[in-house]
């Protein structure tokens, strides 16, 4: 299986009243067929703006996309824009954080289920979508009305029938979380993009949204990007981890590799400030997400890291190195091509 979706040296900017901020900087991420990636850290990151650079939502003015290439299944997207629009109707779909900015107070959510669905295929429908809409409306509403039937029955919702024609405030906050993966589900994409879609729920709840979503992801084969600020969520769900700090990848591994032997000082704080899920134990990391308009010189992270080598690492910019199999970390304390072992003494050292 080969790649999916990959960026490549993705780096964005904004434009603000206080100055331009370096939000991204030179981001490679890489989603296999059939697989879930995590894209996990603090909030502020960048992890929601990679998101909106893939799925073409990005605001621009303020964002500006300065480099870098998004790829999905060979389509270069940001150089062809009819590309980016088939994928985003077609292939691509987004799952967001928070149903209620998503969900219109006024529809039921049938309608709105139906809406997504004869949208599909982006803006310009084309003179075949026109007509089948035309000639084939009834039968089409028909097939619709199913399909979300059958999709609300899969995300366990009790009474699918029903459910089309409540309104979302007459929903729970996990229901409706459950109706916006059921419209994201409706176009058969095979790309999924989730941002945080749990974060608002309790643990039991979110829970079983992600129980419901791996079932669906592995049913169906999809790949998925998810996007959380919780490492727990993403051992939960991830075949691989793409640890994110300061609008940088710092770190990627399969989600067991990163749980056993963190490499990355940023990650090993990730994980410390979990104990009880992780097993390790420490201070955490102190300190914020450094200020976009002036990051740090060298590896942004060192005003922070408490491995950090003066005259190296507050000079020296980093870069992404191939540890082992599989697993890459920016990091100066680590040689490009070391082996894993080599490289997992210097972790615990
Ligand atoms: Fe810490 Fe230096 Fe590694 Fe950055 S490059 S994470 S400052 S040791
Ligand atoms: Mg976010």
């Amino acid at each position: 299986t080969g790649s999916l979706l990959d960026v490549h040296d993705l780096s964005v900017s904004f434009d603000t009243y206080e100055g331009r901020h370096d939000v991204l900087d030179g981001v490679d991420l890489t989603v296999n067929e059939g697989e879930t990636v995590a894209l996990v850290g603090e909030t502020g990151c960048g992890k929601s703006v990679t998101a909106r650079s893939i799925m073409g939502t990005l605001p621009r003015p303020p964002g500006d996309i300065t480099s870098g290439e998004i790829r999905y299944d060979g389509a270069d997207l940001l150089a062809d824009e009819a590309a980016h629009e088939r994928v985003k109707g077609d292939e691509m779909s987004m799952i967001f954080q928070d149903p209620m900015t998503y969900l219109s107070p006024v529809y039921p959510v049938g309608s709105m289920m139906a809406d997504v669905a004869t949208y599909s295929g982006g803006r310009d429908a084309s003179w075949w979508e026109i007509l089948k809409n035309l000639l084939g409306h009834r039968a089409d509403r028909e097939a619709i009305r199913e399909r979300s039937v059958e999709l609300l029955d899969r995300m366990r919702i009790p009474d699918p029938e029903g459910t089309l024609d409540r309104y979302p405030v007459e929903l729970s906050g996990g229901m409706r979380q459950r109706v916006i993966i059921a419209m994201a589900l409706i176009n058969e994409p095979d790309f999924l993009i989730a941002d945080e879609p749990t974060t608002a729920l309790d643990v039991t709840v979110q829970n079983q949204i992600l129980d419901l979503l791996r079932e669906r992801v592995e049913e169906r084969d999809l790949s998925m990007l998810y996007i959380t600020h919780n490492l727990g969520v993403a051992r939960e769900i991830a075949d691989r981890i793409c640890i994110m700090y300061a609008g940088e990848i710092v770190e990627v591994g399969r989600t067991e590799d990163i749980f056993d032997a963190p490499l990355h000082p940023y990650t090993r704080g990730l994980l410390e400030s979990i104990p009880k899920l992780t097993g390790f134990e420490g201070t955490g990391i102190d300190g914020q997400i450094p200020d976009y308009t002036d990051p740090p010189s060298g590896c942004r992270f060192h005003p922070r890291c408490p491995a950090a080598m003066e005259g190296t690492c507050d000079v020296e910019p980093v870069e992404e190195y191939a540890v082992g199999d599989d697993r890459t970390v920016a990091c100066h304390l680590y040689e490009d091509g070391m082996d894993f072992e080599d490289a997992a003494a210097i972790a615990a050292d």
